[in-house]
């Protein structure tokens, strides 16, 4: 066992700082999802990024890594307000060499990809476009629809020319089945009772049985519908927990 784990640091190297360049992903990207990434090192398509938020500031330490030529880096590193760390790890799971991280880099790369789109979106929603106007060369703005998605427009200021077009949140395009289970400890009160009977849809008996029984799964379902559940479920502070981990607010 012991030889093992050596056998496997040793194949990690980190003497070729290209691999670095796989830090350029968190500005930009040329694709939606762009995780994997075509490594720099062999140009394999598995390179993978990790940061992690060691305390409420921006302390942290990031990894970037290659699965097929192990080229990696690791760094401590000012971590960026959007980020969110996986409840896949503690501290104690992480060191320098990636290998924890690698054995679940496919789950990284599905929760690195959400969290990249959810900071895109919100660049977009906060920022002007850089496109003039094609009547008059004013820079135009953007009308977004309210709520998750629906029909946006730019247009221009000015004159009032503009285009319409469509336009919806990563949450609402996100395709990941969550599944909410309900955690161990929670009182069986009315107010829980109900909260969880909302969320389970079943009756105030079997709802009564699933909090006694816990840990129990108790909805299955896509993001936009985990949102509500998630309120619900908050509001009576039920303990509970979202799997995959869920990046939205
Ligand atoms: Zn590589
Ligand atoms: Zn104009």
């Amino acid at each position: 066992m012991d030889t093992d784990i050596r056998k496997e640091e040793h194949m990690w190297h980190d003497d070729n700082d290209d691999i670095m360049k796989l830090y350029n992903l968190l500005e930009e990207h040329e694709i939606y999802n762009p995780l994997p990434a075509v490594c720099p090192v062999c140009g394999s398509k598995s390179g993978h990024i990790y940061l992690h938020r060691y305390d409420e500031e921006h302390h942290g330490g990031s990894w970037v890594w290659c699965s097929n030529c192990h080229s990696y880096s690791h760094a401590s590193f000012r971590v960026p307000e959007w980020w969110r760390n996986l409840s896949l790890f503690s501290i104690l799971d992480l060191h320098g060499v990636p290998d924890n991280l690698d054995q679940k880099a496919q789950y990284i790369d599905d929760f690195v990809n959400k969290l990249i789109a959810i900071k895109d979106d919100k660049e977009f929603k906060n920022t002007y476009i850089p496109q003039p106007c094609e009547k008059c060369g004013t820079l135009m703005i953007r009308n977004l629809p309210e709520g998750h998605g629906g029909g946006y427009s730019i247009s221009c200021p000015k004159c009032g020319w503009g285009v319409a077009t469509s336009y919806f949140d990563p949450v609402v395009t996100d395709q990941t089945e969550y599944q909410i289970t309900l955690l161990e400890g929670n009182n069986t009160s009315v107010e829980v009772i109900r909260a969880v009977n909302r969320v389970a849809h079943r009756n105030l008996k079997k709802s009564r049985e699933l909090i006694e029984s816990a840990p129990q799964v108790i909805f299955k379902g896509k993001a936009l519908e985990i949102d509500e559940m998630k309120e619900i479920l908050e509001e009576e502070q039920v303990r509970f927990k979202i799997e995959p981990d869920y990046p939205y607010d």
